[in-house]
């Protein structure tokens, strides 16, 4: 029986470059093809790290050099901008491959909203960094004049931060909703989504990042969605990961996912939203499953040959 599966892209299913990404989406749309062809109903959600990168520094270098005519963009304009040109390769590459294959389906992207509380802690402590490096006296300006907040990227030099805060509600849902209960492919909540908060005179763009696992998961919660997958560039989630003690995980139920979680063994910034992305799907509903696994093994992985699953028990 077909399900309904939220898959979350990461990184690997997209490249760092514009002509890369025109070609790894080739693949990219294989494994998605496979499931479409199993019969499955997917929506397709992704990250967008490098493209936004990309992006707002073009924005930021323009503004730099002619200031009277480009202003800075923000950075929910930067992410609205990423969703398209991401969307766009994915739209087509899915197209050329399900043709391939003799199936015809509408694919749209939709560019997503993603509604966040002003009052999330995340705004108390801005921790995911954006943009290019600068210097100590770059970072002093932009601090009088915006008030931007920077910090020590890994030792590595000094890169404004900015919150991430967790989702609270997609604008777009009834939209992606009925072109879902339609049959058709849905490309939706890319790079988290561009989160906006709600003021008393209406919505406006937010200078936040909302983590791309955490955005599907809200999505696959909203859709009623059987399986959350999560592809990523590791066959499966390892405890002790990294270490001569490394184990690769099959299972884990709720309960063991949170100890885990608990002590540590997921790394911020990488695994960790994963994890606790999943726990939070599997929680939502009865027998809702969330997987964890390779971009290339994502039909093995729903036929439960490998990955990681996580449910409740
Ligand atoms: P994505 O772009 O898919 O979100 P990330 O780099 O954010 O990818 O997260 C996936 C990475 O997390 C893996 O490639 C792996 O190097 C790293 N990782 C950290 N901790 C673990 C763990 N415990 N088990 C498996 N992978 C882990
Ligand atoms: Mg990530």
């Amino acid at each position: 029986m077909g399900k309904r599966i939220v898959i979350a892209l990461g990184g690997n299913a997209l490249g760092k470059t514009i002509s890369e990404q025109a070609e790894v989406v080739k693949g990219t749309a294989k494994a998605v093809a496979g499931l479409v062809r199993a019969g499955h109903q997917v929506v397709i959600s992704h990250g967008n790290g490098p493209q936004v990168g990309m992006i707002q520094k073009a924005m930021t270098a323009l503004h730099k050099q002619d200031p009277e005519h480009y202003e800075l963009c923000p950075l929910s304009v930067c992410t609205a901008m990423s969703q398209g040109y991401i969307g766009l390769d994915l739209q087509r590459a899915l197209r050329n491959e399900l043709e391939k294959c003799g199936i015809s389906k509408s694919i749209t992207t939709i560019l997503t909203q993603v509604e966040v509380n002003p009052n999330d802690d995340a705004f108390k402590n801005p921790s995911k960094p954006i943009g290019a490096y600068v210097t100590e006296a770059e970072a002093e300006v932009l601090r009088k004049e915006r008030g931007f907040e920077f910090a020590e990227d890994a030792g590595r030099g000094i890169r404004r931060v900015v919150p991430s805060p967790k989702p609270q509600q997609i604008l777009e849902l009834e939209s992606i909703r009925k072109m879902v209960e339609d049959g058709q492919i849905v490309i939706a909540c890319g790079g988290g989504g561009v989160p906006v908060v709600k003021e008393e005179d209406g919505y406006f763009g937010t200078e936040a990042i909302i983590d791309k696992d955490f955005a599907s998961e809200k999505l696959a919660e909203e859709l009623n969605a059987d399986y959350l997958i999560i592809l990523t560039a590791v066959e499966k989630v390892a405890i002790f990961y990294g270490t001569p003690r490394q184990k690769w995980l099959e299972h884990m139920s709720v309960r063991e996912a949170e100890f885990y979680i608990e002590d540590g063994q997921f790394a911020p910034g990488s695994m960790l939203p994963k994890v606790e992305a999943a726990v939070a799907f599997a929680k939502s509903g009865h027998g809702r499953k969330a997987l964890i696994t390779l971009l290339e093994k994502a039909e093995e992985g729903i036929e439960g040959r490998t990955g990681t699953e996580i449910s409740m028990v």
